[in-house]
């Protein structure tokens, strides 16, 4: 099976537009107001095309020195996400590897130091330096870490005071509050197990550690398909990312209903927008271009996986064009940074993950060349759509952590209890779902080689 997507003809899909049939409400006044801005930039852009053949045109130099910026001095602006400063590091570096933009040493050594100040001293990172640990600003800062990928950034995750901090914020049912006396949600299971695997966790620590977690996670599902952040909550492209993400990593998938879970996520794609919405009846997002972007090949593979069926894996089940077409004509400002949708200023979040979404869209066929709206040149890096860091940053960083294990010893000889050299192995506490390591190293068809595979021709 191949793919035979096309970019759209833009005046084609108009017939997509919104028709109310004659009943307003709230959210139909406004998705009908959102269309109409989206129409005038279509329409410009495609008077603009016509005389300029190369558009659209990632703006790349734009983007690259709004992030250098950002990294050296944020403006006022930011001053309410005091207690989110690992955040914004992250949103930084990981826009600016996907764009392949490089900082000097020097600055990225600044920026380890001041995630050192971050750490708390029984473990995990907060927001800022001296402020509480906190699970979100924990997977910020060791994917920021990672990312940077130097000795002296990998070091400076401590592991067991990390240990210690998610056993403190772990419950008895396997689900993780935030932080400690903090909220319970699925975020907290992903950004867990997303740090765990990173840093290499033994599978026994794994093991006790998220007994639980993926039957807590699979509660989470709702009526839709889609996960809300806890049980009986509304089901939200963030939380479903975050959901389907930590089964990718844990296992325990059969546990869900993975055809809703798709059916749901492919619908959030807007039929005339070409973006995603983050829930039923809501407006277009470019940060969601990643968090339900991801999430289809995510879907994917975990149907794949469930089944025993690599074929699942060989088309994306969203037009990859029409989300390139909404993040490049839509979501860019031309000073730089990247936007919710048309008439929002930029900021750093939306940046990283409109950017995501992009590199998600071109990269996520991992068996196809990269499928590239307009000019060659607005190919980006691919991402690891787990956990969200170059696929090569999220393995070097394993075998870091695995040399640190053994050191000596070649890593290749630990993949006993379903552990090998490649974080997407899933480690799953039921025996059932558990692949023999030596399979995902030897077989191309492995479901969990979507994004190993990415990793291993990066
Ligand atoms: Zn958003």
């Amino acid at each position: 099976m191949e793919s035979n997507e096309r970019p759209r003809t833009l005046s084609q899909y108009k017939r997509f537009q919104t028709n109310d049939e004659g009943r307003k409400t709230f959210s139909s006044i406004d998705q009908i107001k959102t269309e109409a801005s989206i129409e005038r930039i279509y329409d410009r852009y495609e008077q603009l095309a016509a005389l300029d053949a190369t558009l659209p045109k990632l703006l790349r130099g734009d983007h690259a020195r709004y992030l250098q910026l950002s990294l050296e001095r944020l403006s006022t602006a930011y001053e309410s996400l005091d207690s989110s400063r690992p955040w914004m590091v992250y949103w930084i570096l990981n826009a600016a590897s996907i764009l392949n933009l490089r900082f000097p040493h020097e600055l990225l050594d600044r920026v380890v130091d001041f995630l050192v100040k971050c750490r708390g001293k029984d473990g995990g990172f907060g927001g800022g330096p001296g402020q509480d640990p906190h699970l979100a600003t924990t997977y910020a800062a060791v994917n920021s870490l990672c990312i940077i990928g130097t000795d002296r950034a990998l070091s400076a995750i401590d592991r067991p005071s990390l240990k210690r901090f998610m056993w403190s914020v772990r419950e008895s049912n396997g689900a993780f509050r935030m932080h400690v006396g903090g909220e319970v949600d699925v975020r907290g299971a992903y950004c867990a197990i997303s740090a765990a695997k990173l840093c290499s966790f033994t599978p026994e620590d794994e093991q006790r550690l998220f007994e639980g977690t993926s039957g807590w996670i699979a509660e989470c599902q709702t009526y839709e398909g889609g996960f809300g952040g806890a049980p009986d909550l509304e089901a939200h492209g963030g939380y479903s990312f975050c959901a389907a993400a930590a089964l990718m990593l844990l296992g325990g998938e059969n546990r869900c209903d993975l055809k809703a879970l798709l059916r749901w996520t492919v619908n959030r794609q807007m039929a005339y927008e070409g973006g995603f919405q983050g829930r039923t009846n809501k407006l277009v997002d470019g940060c969601y271009s990643f968090w339900q972007g991801a999430l289809v090949p995510i879907v994917q593979g975990l149907i794949a996986r469930a089944e025993g069926n690599q074929s699942i894996m060989n088309v994306s089940l969203f037009n990859r064009y029409a989300l390139q077409e909404y993040v490049l004509i839509c979501c860019q400002r031309p000073n730089g940074g990247l936007i919710d949708k048309p008439g929002k200023p930029a900021d750093l979040y939306h940046t990283c993950y409109t950017l995501s979404g992009l590199a998600v869209a071109q990269h996520c066929e991992t068996h196809s060349p990269p499928l590239v709206l307009g000019d060659e040149r607005n190919e980006v890096l691919p991402t690891h759509p787990v956990h969200n860091i170059p696929p090569k940053a999220a393995l070097d960083a394993y075998r870091y952590f695995l040399e640190l294990d053994q050191p000596g010893s070649a890593s290749e000889e630990k993949h006993c209890n379903g552990k090998s050299a490649d974080p997407m192995d899933a480690c799953s506490e039921n025996e059932s779902d558990r692949q023999t390591s030596s399979s995902h190293m030897s077989s191309e068809d492995s479901s969990s080689n979507y994004t190993s595979s990415r990793a291993s021709e990066y």
